[in-house]
């Protein structure tokens, strides 16, 4: 019974994480094509809402996808020298579009010295795009975000920092957890279904690193990623990690 109730809330939840930037974008395309519009301006801003909420629908799908691949343990990572300056700025101009809104700031911080590191490229922009997403989600209007990133003794350090909402230290103790939301309500403003830290803690750990949220209510977080730069210890090119299954965090818990 415990089984068909989280299978009816992930349906419930799925349907609704999609249904709402579909209708949103139903009705933006609309007026467009009814020529409703008020002029090029609210024309441009029009279409940027559409691309803010695409990329929305396309985050929430390949973490689906993501997350389905790790639950099989057949998530494959394809370790290579990476310029993680040029990681940043791939997930930067990603997300430049929706941080071109009015009274939203996105600020890079980049230490000049540094040095490539042995990862999996796409992998890290998706940490990224998930640390940014969030911070986005969780903050409110005027949004200050921060990608800093500098080397110290064999590592790279890599944070994500918001004037959001921020949160408690027991809520900092579950957000990783796979489809855990402080705020559970179907009618909450953010989408997505609790997976996005999960994936980012999944791919953080396959590197040999790892992930910290550092935080206060009303505060802002700030999210650090650690790397080693030498890549996991047991690099062999093309990776699987073992995560529990389901069944087997189910037993543990
Ligand atoms: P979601 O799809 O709900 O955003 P995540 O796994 O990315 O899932 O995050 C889990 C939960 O952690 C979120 O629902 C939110 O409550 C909290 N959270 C994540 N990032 C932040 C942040 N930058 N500021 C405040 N709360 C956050």
């Amino acid at each position: 019974m415990r089984l068909t109730r989280l299978k009816n809330d992930l349906i419930a939840t799925v349907s609704h994480e999609l249904k709402t930037p579909l209708t949103s974008m139903r009705v933006l395309v609309d007026t467009l094509l009814e020529n409703r519009c008020a002029g090029p301006a609210q024309e441009r801003e029009y279409l940027r809402l559409i691309a803010g909420e695409n990329q929305r629908l396309t985050r929430l799908i390949d973490n689906f996808l993501n997350f389905s691949r790790m639950e099989r343990s057949r998530h494959a990572f394809e370790f290579a020298e990476v310029k993680l300056d040029e990681v940043v700025r791939a997930a930067a101009e990603s997300v430049r579009e929706r941080f071109s809104a009015p009274h939203c700031r996105l600020k890079l911080d980049l230490s000049p010295d540094l040095p490539e590191i042995i990862a999996d490229r796409d992998a890290l922009v998706t940490v990224l795009l998930n640390l940014l997403d969030n911070a986005w989600k969780y903050s409110g209007e005027e949004k200050e975000v921060s990608i800093r990133a500098r080397a110290a003794d064999g590592e790279v350090i890599l944070s994500v920092e918001d004037n959001g909402i921020g949160l408690s230290h027991r809520q900092i103790r579950r957000i990783f957890e796979p489809f855990y939301q402080v705020d559970q309500s179907l009618s909450r403003r953010a989408g997505g279904c609790g997976l996005g830290l999960s994936i980012v803690r999944f791919i953080v750990r396959a590197h040999g690193g790892q992930v910290a949220a550092a935080s206060e209510p009303g505060k802002g977080s700030a999210f650090t990623v650690r790397l080693p730069v030498a890549g996991p210890a047991d690099e062999t090119g093309s990776f699987t990690t073992k995560t529990p299954s389901h069944q087997e965090r189910q037993r543990n818990d």
